[in-house]
């Protein structure tokens, strides 16, 4: 669904990243994390288009981001960048999840059911008469997700969704992530809470534009060379985990708690 092929790109002398190939199949769930500068949003905005590789190319769905048209790629990958104040833009709520069906030229029936379908998925039907202003930062986040996924494309780019929430509102959105997942939508998400990115089972590392890993997190969780360059302390079920061997099949604290308590009974 998604292919890089020896991509590389530079900001005047900087590499931001620097000779990238990596493949993400239709249906997958992939986090991807790395240190501040490491290349992720960079990696994320070449797949939808907003950037284009200096060299290789950048396939989305059988679309060269270089040659074919980028509304065409956008309606296949839609993306959510880090602060929902710089994303809102309407009013209220019902006309924010409309704004980008609406861009689709869509068949109002058809935006309506859209925005219904979004905000009930993101549990914000009974907010569809507010106005965006006056919701909280958790509230504005879910919003925001409804607006993506209103777009109902194949592929999902979220850029940090979670940076600027509270606890309670990150796990609504890691809620969120998980249904998408299940409706077998292609997921990309970029965190840089490990807790969120250890529950997809596929993670990739950047590190100074490079790809310095590439795999399942229960193979992560004992890379300490990997480890070492995330500048992330791990949260305390992962270290339990790590102390312990540990290697349930997610690695939420719920699985981690189970799989501990039969190695110590
Ligand atoms: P991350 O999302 O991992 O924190 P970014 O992809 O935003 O990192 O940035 C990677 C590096 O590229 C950073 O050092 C950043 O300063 C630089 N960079 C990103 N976009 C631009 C740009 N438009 N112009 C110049 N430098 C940029
Ligand atoms: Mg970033």
């Amino acid at each position: 669904m998604i292919r890089f092929e020896n991509v590389s790109i530079s900001f005047g002398s900087f590499r931001a990243l620097d000779h990238v190939s990596l493949e993400i199949s239709s249906g997958e769930f992939v986090g991807l994390i790395g240190p501040n500068g490491s290349g992720k949003s960079t990696l994320i905005r070449l797949i939808n288009g907003l950037l284009l590789p200096s060299e290789g190319k950048v396939i989305v769905d059988g679309l060269d981001t270089a040659k074919d048209d980028l509304f065409e790629i956008r309606k296949r990958a839609a993306a959510l960048f880090q602060n929902p104040d710089n994303q809102i833009v309407a009013a209220t709520v019902e006309d924010e999840v409309a704004f980008g069906p609406e861009n689709l030229m869509l068949h109002p029936e058809e935006i309506r059911r859209r925005v219904e379908d979004a905000l009930n998925f993101v549990d914000m039907l009974h907010f569809k008469d507010r106005l965006t202003a006056n919701l909280s930062g958790g509230q504005k986040q879910r919003v925001a997700f409804a607006s993506v996924i209103a777009m109902e494309s194949p592929v999902y780019l979220f850029d940090e969704p979670t940076s600027l929430i509270d606890l309670q509102g990150r796990k609504k959105i890691i809620e969120i992530i998980g249904k998408l997942h299940k409706k077998e939508k292609t997921i990309l998400l970029v965190s840089h809470f490990l807790e969120e990115i250890f529950l997809a089972p596929r993670v990739i590392v950047l590190h100074e534009g490079s790809v310095v890993f590439d795999g399942s997190p229960r193979t992560l969780l004992y890379r300490d060379d990997v480890l070492k360059l995330l500048d992330f302390p791990l949260p305390v079920h992962l270290e339990t985990a790590r102390h312990f061997g540990l290697v349930p099949e997610i690695l939420d604290l719920k699985n981690v708690a189970q799989a501990l308590r039969r190695k110590l009974q």
